[in-house]
């Protein structure tokens, strides 16, 4: 019996401490009355606890692995011209796959009309603000100084620096064998880290969960309850539809293989809501799927700040929802500057929780719509900020992938499950 759990996989591990918190959150919302046993000592201390603590740890980890990852993963590309191909290819895909996804949620708004009939009359104004511009957002790339973004935690100016110093370590080579080095242990030291801090995954997970839903429990769900499921529609057909389409169209590789692999993935960006703490988790899932860092260490750093296809979506169906409630008949170029818009703003901000609400504030501007609207979705933000992060970090592993593969850097026997991570050839037919 023990042994059969020891087997259990740290995959597993995070399903079921993801489908335990469910039901415990459910069920302490529903059952249990008792408002200081299920406040005060469940959800505000050890669910708290668990969750947010687990959240820190990952977070914890964030910047100092993408920044060495990247200066590694960029230093050991031994054809410099190869960094141009990758980036512009990855950019490139990204930046596709979120206008696609926008494109996907106006549709399905505008099918659907989550706002229509809508007394929009009295509600409070939002409160958010935002003032990014594209300019902004191209000139923050650039850092000021390399250590504040790194202590901050600000992710383009950190990728952007970390790509010059591997650029320049790559160049340099034998002059720089002692920084090299340096990087390289770095790297070592931070993978190994991740792999201590992700066992308290399943348990976090849980602790999220639970501490989620029974806050929420299922009232939570029903107001809004079109606007809810457009959103959920068009993530659904982005993940279970576009992506797989175009693993397969690019790559011919099995999708399955990928979901049952990176489910768990999916999983903790959902409990979490920010696809920066789940850059470990996904780098970690990307290597036992063959891939290799060279790419990855580059490309999911980059993804969970430029690439939000879920946030995207999310968006989409806000302004058409905003726009139908008001009445406000949007035309060709109205829904044009919203494409351009909600990919710019998915490129300007870091995958933390609720950004997407805050950028909704730029993207309503771009079309003159009233921000109000933005008050009543917030109530229910939370909920869909779980299932969007899901899909903006599937987003970034599945360009990841066919990146990887034009470029020759995905092993396929370990995507297959021919062989597993590490292992050579000799290694299996020994036995
Ligand atoms: N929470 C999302 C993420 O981290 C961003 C958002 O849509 O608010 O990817």
């Amino acid at each position: 019996m023990i042994s059969k759990i020891k087997q259990i996989s740290l995959g597993n591990w995070m399903l079921i401490g993801m489908i335990l918190g469910f039901l415990v959150g459910i069920i302490l919302n529903f059952y249990v009355t008792n408002p200081f046993i299920k406040d005060i000592i469940l959800i505000d201390n050890v669910f708290y606890l668990g969750g947010t603590g687990f959240i820190k740890l990952m977070k914890m980890l964030v910047v100092p692995l993408v920044f060495f990852s990247i200066v590694v993963g960029v230093a050991s590309i031994s054809d410099i011209r190869k960094i141009g191909s990758i980036g512009g290819r990855t950019i490139g895909i990204y930046l596709i796959t979120t206008a696609l996804a926008v494109t996907i949620a106006l549709i399905i708004a505008s099918v659907i009309k989550p706002g229509v009939g809508l007394n929009m009359v009295g509600l409070a104004q939002a409160n958010v603000t935002s003032n990014v511009t594209v300019t902004d957002t191209i000139l923050n790339m650039i850092p000021d100084n390399p250590f504040n973004s790194l202590a901050n935690g600000d992710m383009l100016p950190v990728i952007i620096f970390g790509l010059l110093v591997g650029i320049i370590l790559a160049t340099l080579r034998d002059e720089t064998n002692v920084v090299n080095d340096f990087f390289t242990q770095g790297n070592t030291v931070m993978m190994e880290m991740t792999r201590i801090v992700m066992k308290f995954a399943p348990i976090g997970i849980f602790c999220l969960m639970a501490k989620t839903f029974a806050s929420l429990g299922f009232d939570g769900l029903f107001p809004l309850a079109k606007y809810i499921g457009c959103v959920l529609l068009g993530l659904a057909i982005q993940a279970f539809i576009v992506y797989p389409s175009l693993l397969v169209f690019f790559t011919r590789l099995n999708p399955i293989k990928f979901f049952k692999k990176f489910v768990s993935v999916m999983f903790f960006a959902f409990s979490s809501s920010t696809s920066n703490a789940t850059i470990p988790l996904n780098l970690e899932t990307l290597s036992e799927l063959g891939v290799s860092r060279e790419i990855s260490s580059f490309t999911i750093p980059l993804g969970a700040t430029i690439n939000m296809d879920g946030t995207a979506i999310m968006q989409g169906c806000a302004v058409m929802f905003a726009a139908q409630a008001y009445g406000i008949d949007l035309g060709t170029t109205a829904l044009l500057t919203v494409i351009f818009t909600a990919v710019m703003a998915s490129v300007g901000t870091a995958g933390v929780p609720s950004v997407g609400l805050i950028t909704l504030n730029m993207v309503f501007g771009s079309v003159g719509l009233p921000v109000d609207a933005i008050g009543i979705i917030m109530g229910i933000d939370h909920l869909l900020d779980m299932f969007r992060t899901a899909v903006n970090v599937t987003g970034d592993a599945i360009c990841t992938i066919i990146v990887s593969f034009k470029n020759k850097s995905i092993d396929l026997d370990i995507f297959n499950g021919r062989k597993a991570p590490g292992e050579t050839w000799d290694d299996i037919t020994r036995f």
